[in-house]
């Protein structure tokens, strides 16, 4: 930490015990050796939260949230790092060498200017609905099945007129420029006017719930544009939005899924379902940097776009990124080909209920989307197909799913293609007898979690990783490795809190809460268990290169590329081997 020194973190952290300090914020409770509190971080009815003294961190079992003293009080108060350092320290008296207010990082004052106009046009446009000047726009909107309740819960309003909103906020001693700056005004040739004139409003916000700018609806059926959105702004960054994420979050991450939809009514259609952990992009090109948003949740992506052939499409272009980065992925089986608003609204909240309990595979997706747009009875788009879907056959994780798809490409196509004996005979040479390995992400998840835990618990052992294997696959477990290691070359220890400290990556601090509250912590662990987990690892990665050069096979024509391929997949195979047998000596 570049702020402060790991010396007065060490003593600010002595003198902070995290019971107390959580104690400010939630009524806390003793239970046994440790203490519990209702967590803060998702919808709590029971004190799930639980902090333990001994090791001076807190862990929520159910939705995961995890970290150390300075860890709570930043994501309680949604502040930096440096600021809750402040805080603690202010909370216990303890007297800091510096303050995080020289920190350029600090709150922006031209953001917060223009979180505020927004703020403030929230406020004017949700009054305006509920005025005499609303009142066509509000029938519209109890016409389309949207309640008070709904209304207010997504601050939905109306702009009512060519410059009401720029009054407004004029008379309240806004700035012009932060107006047009937060892009509510524009100027015209008759002075300023508001953007959204004459338009229904739905508010957008940032993943921390700051308002950040607007959709907005036209009830005109001559107006082209039927929604317009806030244009870039300072605060508004185009395609790095998530709609709904702030109020999402905690519900997706206690069932462990989120549902992405394409528009804004369609999340309001989830809510009127009961179903509040749903999300849309903002249009149907989502993009890189929202699924990065939400892949930080942790939690299964469910996508639910419309049924029609654009909605399709837009789904497997989303899909494959999602998959391109590491989310776990499936989609809703939407065959009404309508969207999840015109199903509220037509057959009832209740069909799309069912329709959420819908649930496929992504490759199940897949297999149909690819069908239906290739003609079987053509031999040519036939074999196309067939390596399209093979393709995707081979990225799936688990074996049984690459068998079961394969066979179920054979019925499709008419042409017998195995996958099965090709599989075992690489998998396992010479170990017929070898039971089929099913679940490898869960089997190697444990056996990382089993070295990361060792790793924390004996330097020796953590330079013994270090020296044999080096890195693990899963990329959150990749870095709680790096900075574990990172941490024993600075202070030649491990130590929790200090990792907790340098770590700021909210997916890192709560693995490692995660790993420090598990029972596995308490075994005994020597080398050799190090060494069994080592080979698992070794394997798996092994395995995932022997595919990936077999995929590169399946499209690469150029011989000499092809011959290269070749003896690196023949080089995966040896080792892969070689392995299995050194791991036979240790059984
Ligand atoms: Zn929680």
């Amino acid at each position: 930490m570049a702020f402060y020194s790991t010396q007065e973190l060490d003593e600010l952290r002595n003198k902070a015990d995290i019971v107390e300090v959580i104690s400010h914020y939630l009524q806390v409770k003793k239970v046994g050796r440790t203490y519990r509190a209702q967590c803060p971080f998702h919808d709590d009815h029971d004190p799930s939260m639980h902090i333990n003294p001994e090791m001076q961190i807190y862990k929520c079992f159910v939705c995961g949230a995890g970290g150390n003293v300075f860890g709570f009080v930043q994501n309680y108060e949604k502040i930096t790092f440096p600021e809750a350092v402040a805080k603690v320290a202010d909370l216990v008296g303890f007297e800091l060498s510096s303050r995080p207010d020289v920190q350029p990082v600090k709150s922006d004052p031209h953001k917060d200017k223009l979180h505020q106009v927004l703020e403030d046009s929230i406020r004017f446009t949700m009054y305006e609905l509920n005025s005499a000047a609303g009142r066509d726009k509000k029938a519209y909107l109890v016409k389309r099945g949207l309640d008070d309740e709904m209304i207010t819960k997504f601050e939905i309003g109306l702009d009512p007129s060519y410059d009401g909103l720029y009054k407004f906020l004029h008379a309240k001693g806004y700035d012009d420029r932060d107006m047009v700056d937060a892009n509510v005004a524009r100027l015209s040739q008759r002075g300023f006017c508001d953007v959204f004139a004459d338009r229904i409003t739905f508010p957008i916000h940032d993943s921390y719930g700051n308002p950040v700018g607007f959709s907005a609806r036209t009830i005109d059926p001559n107006e082209t544009a039927k929604y317009i959105n806030t244009t870039e702004t300072d605060i508004y960054v185009k395609g790095k939005l998530v709609y709904n994420a702030h109020r999402a979050r905690n519900e997706a991450r206690r069932q462990g899924k989120i549902f992405i939809c394409e528009g804004v009514t369609d999340v309001i259609a989830f809510a009127r379902a009961g179903i509040a952990n749903a999300v849309c992009t903002l249009g149907t090109a989502c993009t890189n940097d929202q699924l990065a948003l939400i892949k930080r949740l942790a939690v299964q992506l469910v996508f639910c776009y419309d049924g029609d052939e654009a909605g399709q499409n837009a789904t497997w272009r989303a899909v494959r990124m999602a998959l391109d980065l590491g989310c776990s992925v499936s989609v809703i089986d939407n065959k009404t080909g309508k969207d999840p608003d015109e199903i509220v609204r037509q057959d009832g909240p209740e069909a799309l209920v069912k329709l959420a309990g819908q649930e496929i595979s992504w490759m199940e997706f897949y297999l149909q989307y690819e069908k239906n747009r290739t003609n079987l009875s053509s031999y040519l788009e036939k074999k196309e197909f067939i390596e399209k879907v093979r393709t995707q056959i081979n990225r799936l994780p688990d074996e049984t799913d690459r068998i079961y798809f394969t066979d179920r490409l054979s019925e499709m196509t008419g042409i017998r293609l195995e996958y099965a004996a090709k599989t075992r005979s690489f998998e396992m040479p010479g170990r017929a007898v070898r039971p089929v390995r099913t679940a490898v992400p869960q089997g190697i998840a444990s056996a990382e979690d089993q070295i990361l835990i060792m790793m924390l618990k004996s330097p020796a052992l953590a330079r013994m990783f270090e020296d044999d294997l080096g890195y693990l696959i899963d990329p959150v477990r990749q870095n709680a490795a790096v900075s574990i290691l990172d941490s024993i070359h600075r202070t030649g220890r491990a130590d929790l809190n200090v990792l907790l400290d340098l770590c700021h990556d909210r997916d890192v601090s709560d693995l490692l809460t995660s790993l420090a509250s598990s029972d596995l912590y308490d075994l005994e662990y020597d080398e050799k268990m190090m060494q069994g987990a080592i080979g698992k690892v070794k394997r798996t990665y092994l395995q995932n290169r022997a595919v990936a050069y077999q995929e590169q096979l399946t499209k690469e024509l150029n011989p000499e590329s092809r011959k290269l391929l070749m003896e690196k997949f023949i080089d995966c195979k040896r080792r892969l081997r070689q392995n299995l047998d050194e791991d036979g000596s240790h059984d």
